[in-house]
């Protein structure tokens, strides 16, 4: 079994994507997921798991809260690297990179996982925003896929990714 996780900061629209694509039938998801304390592990036609990690709170959050997500995600990677196929990590794109962020990176680069950065909610930025916010990544040598839950925007792109990474 392979997997594909995702990954963000809460309210950065991960729900909302996990339910495109299961709508957009590349996914048919188990009715009830796997969970453990903090992590559904949704089986996906009967072949790979969907894996929601959970979401990190906003820059203010308290210093044991995010000591406690990345002991989650720590463990994670620990026990599964071998398995993931492709983190999709989701950036708000109106907002910079957190720390949180960052160290995601980091893990996945440490434990050689390819990582795929969505854009969400792009519907919010103009054109010429859109394309600078696109630059910046560009210029850390991060891929990135602008998605827009509302549009459509991405969504082709995002499948594509997930479907040639479980191959
Ligand atoms: P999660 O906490 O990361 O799972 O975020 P949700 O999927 O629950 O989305 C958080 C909020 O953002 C909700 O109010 C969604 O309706 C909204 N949202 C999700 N995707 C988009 C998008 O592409 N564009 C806009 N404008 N809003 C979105």
């Amino acid at each position: 079994f392979g997997e594909i996780c995702f990954v963000g900061r809460s309210n950065v629209g991960k729900s909302t994507l996990l339910n495109v694509l299961f709508n957009k039938k590349i996914a048919r998801a188990s009715k009830r997921p796997g969970k453990t304390r903090s992590i559904n592990f949704y089986e996906v036609n009967r072949k790979y798991y969907f894996v929601d990690l959970p979401g990190y709170g906003y820059a203010e959050a308290s210093k044991k809260e995010r000591q406690r997500w990345a002991l989650i995600i720590e463990k994670y990677f620990e026990n599964r690297a071998h398995q993931i196929k492709l983190s999709i990590l989701l950036i708000d794109c109106r907002l910079f990179l957190q720390e949180s962020d960052k160290m995601f990176l980091e893990w996945s680069e440490y434990f050689q996982v390819p990582v795929t950065i969505v854009l969400s909610k792009v519907d919010k930025l103009n054109q010429s925003e859109l394309c600078r916010k696109v630059r910046e990544f560009e210029k850390q040598n991060l891929e990135v896929i602008p998605y827009s839950a509302i549009t459509k925007k991405g969504i082709d792109r995002i499948i594509e990714k997930i479907t040639s990474a479980l191959q």
